[in-house]
Order: C-alpha cells, then sequence, then structure tokens
C-alpha cells in the first residue's frame, strides 16, 4: 500500500521532493511506502520526475499509474547499472514545471465547470486535460443563452484578484446530506469516506482527488475555445492556460 501524501492538505501539493522507502520492485515499476508523484487519474495527467537511491545515478520517472492501494512509479533504466532493493530509501524528486501547469489547469477547470453551471445550470461530466489545454463535456447541449465573450468575462473576474482554493475533507455522511450541486454525475465510490472537497472561495465546493493550485491568481489567463457539439446531445469546450505560470503579484 502506498501512502497518498500528496492528497493531505493545499500544501500538499506544493512538495517538489521527498524521501520514502521502496516496498515492492513489479517489473519495470518502484512501489513506494508513500509519494508525493500524482498518479494519473480523474482527467489529470500523471507526474514525473526521478528516484535518487543512496548510491548510483537517478531514475528516471516516465509515468505514474495506480493498482489497487498501491501507486507504481513506471521508471526507465539509469545509465549504468545502478539497483535497488525493497527497503531501500530514494529521493523523490518531481518535474515541477509539468506539476504545476497539471495544477494549473486542473484548477481553471473546476473554475470553468462551476461558472458555466452557476450560470445555466449543466454540469460537466467528464474533463480531460493534457499539457497546457483541456477540455469540458456539459451534460446537454451548449445553452443558446451563453455567449462565449460573456463566459470569458464572467471567468475572468474570479482570476484576478485571485480566489484561494481549499481542501477540507467531510464525513461521507456529511457530503450525502449537502451534497456539492454541480456534482453527482459521476457518483462517487462507496468506499470514499471521508469526501475530499476541494473549494474555490465564493466560486465552487466540489469533491476532487486530483492537484490544485492554492489560489486562482496562480492561473493566468484562460483562452476560450468555440463550443462544439458531440453527438448524443452533449456538448465540448476546450480552453487552454498559459505555459509558464503568471507572476506572483507584488514580487
Ligand atoms: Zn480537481
Amino acid at each position: 500500500m502506498t501512502e497518498l501524501a500528496y492528497l493531505s492538505d493545499g500544501a500538499a501539493g506544493y512538495v517538489r521532493s521527498f524521501r520514502a522507502r521502496v516496498t515492492a520492485l513489479p517489473p519495470g515499476g518502484i512501489v513506494l511506502d508513500r509519494t508525493f508523484f500524482y498518479p494519473a487519474g480523474g482527467g489529470q495527467m500523471a507526474d514525473q520526475g526521478t528516484l535518487q537511491p543512496a548510491a548510483g545515478p537517478p531514475w528516471k520517472v516516465t509515468d505514474v499509474t495506480k493498482s489497487g492501494a498501491a501507486v507504481i512509479h513506471r521508471i526507465g533504466r539509469p545509465a549504468g547499472s545502478g539497483t535497488l532493493t525493497v527497503g531501500d530509501e530514494v529521493e523523490g524528486a518531481i518535474d515541477w514545471g509539468r506539476r504545476h501547469r497539471h495544477m494549473r489547469l486542473h484548477t481553471a477547470q473546476h473554475l470553468l465547470s462551476a461558472r458555466i453551471f452557476s450560470l445555466t445550470g449543466l454540469r460537466t461530466r467528464k474533463a480531460t486535460m493534457s499539457g497546457v489545454r483541456a477540455e469540458i463535456e456539459l451534460e446537454s447541449t451548449w445553452p443558446a443563452g451563453l455567449v462565449l465573450e460573456e463566459l470569458d468575462a464572467d471567468v475572468r473576474r474570479f482570476l484576478s484578484p485571485g480566489r484561494p482554493v481549499q481542501i477540507r475533507y467531510v464525513p461521507r455522511e456529511e457530503f450525502e446530506r449537502f451534497p456539492s450541486a454541480r456534482a453527482g454525475l459521476v457518483p462517487l465510490a462507496p468506499q470514499v469516506d471521508p469526501v475530499r472537497i476541494v473549494e474555490i472561495e465564493s466560486a465552487d465546493a466540489c469533491p476532487c482527488g486530483g492537484t490544485h493550485v492554492r489560489d486562482t491568481g496562480e492561473i493566468g489567463p484562460i483562452a476560450l475555445g468555440s463550443p462544439s457539439t458531440v453527438p448524443g446531445g452533449a456538448s465540448r469546450i476546450s480552453f487552454t492556460v498559459g505555459a509558464d505560470a503568471p507572476p506572483t503579484p507584488g514580487a
């Protein structure tokens, strides 16, 4: 079993390096007792980076996946003849540029889904993210009254000044009594308790196990694409965030 250390709170999403112990070595992979590497899931791509043993060259992490309760760090063999044994300690280092882009993109997705829901009552049924581009699939056709320029202006109000983004855990029973209004299209697995809620101040509260920035001011400008229709009565809208994070205000 791997402790998903990146989940605990908002600050855990900003941990770039950590120490952990090897608990298993499946073919082509390394399992640790805990990890801050995000395994692919929920529309968010996996982290990449390195695992450095006490001696020898680092092992490159090319992909991270979940397998039951374990997280497998898929690795490329290092140059030279590095070896690892169960029980060894390694230092993990996350490719921060890639991860932070995913955090900005993912938080932007929450915000955009929340604003579309607030303006039209339409929920997001699927979100996919890759690089600096994401796509949101809505449960219905694009509402005639939702003008792209107005949505764009609406979303900007929540980016500057930035709004705090917080993580909180609520008991499952409490979540069932007061569910997040825009969630519910994809049922939570029965064993999820407590429920991890990602909250953008005065904009959104939604269950999620991904990584997010701590303030929407970190996202930078969001560029909306044109909405399109999906066969079966749904619609999609794509968007991008800048390749680099915006400068920190006042810095
Ligand atoms: Zn999320």
